[in-house]
């Protein structure tokens, strides 16, 4: 099922999360089944909790088109990150149209429950690691837009950076 995505201002963005229990219920199943359908329909890359107005410590990593399988990360935790930072332009879909830099750690470890209830543990220094800190954020109530470095404006500037494969 599609669920509806929340945008700014919806305070549920700014709230802290609680942790999914485990084993998970019926509930939070269903629920994690239903994000993957949103994220799927939103074309997008990343979905948190949040984003569908509840406040649990969930997220979906969605890199199908790069041939990663969804991922869903549950109570996650970043437990190393590096020194050396990347800038990226990012946008959401909680703040359609809006985009800008971004500049995060290049690589991060993290640290999270598998559906299946199991300790689980990535790794990355490209797209993973970009994704899994822009859902991780979310959980904290944190929005790109407390970590904008310069404001773009969409499309018109993707293109504009498009031969720059460290931004793009
Ligand atoms: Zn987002």
């Amino acid at each position: 099922m599609i669920l509806p995505i929340v945008k700014l201002p919806a305070q549920v963005l700014r709230r802290p999360v609680e942790d999914v229990k485990f084993p998970l219920s019926k509930e939070v199943r269903r629920l994690i089944k239903d994000m993957l359908d949103t994220v799927i329909k939103a074309d997008g890359i990343g979905l948190a909790a949040p984003q569908i107005g509840k406040n649990l410590n969930l997220a979906l990593i969605f890199l199908e088109h790069a041939g990663v399988p969804v991922i869903p990360i549950i109570n996650p935790k970043i437990v190393s990150s590096s020194k050396e930072t990347v800038a990226i332009e990012e946008g959401c879909l909680s703040l359609p149209g809006l985009f800008g830099m971004v500049k995060r750690p290049k690589k991060v470890v993290v640290e999270y429950t598998d559906v299946t209830g199991k300790m689980a543990k990535l790794e990355d220094n490209a797209w993973i690691a970009r994704v899994a800190q822009h859902e991780i954020d979310h959980l904290l109530g944190t929005l790109i837009i407390d970590k904008f470095s310069t404001i773009t404006q969409g499309k018109e500037l993707l293109e504009r950076y498009s031969d720059h494969s460290e931004i793009l």
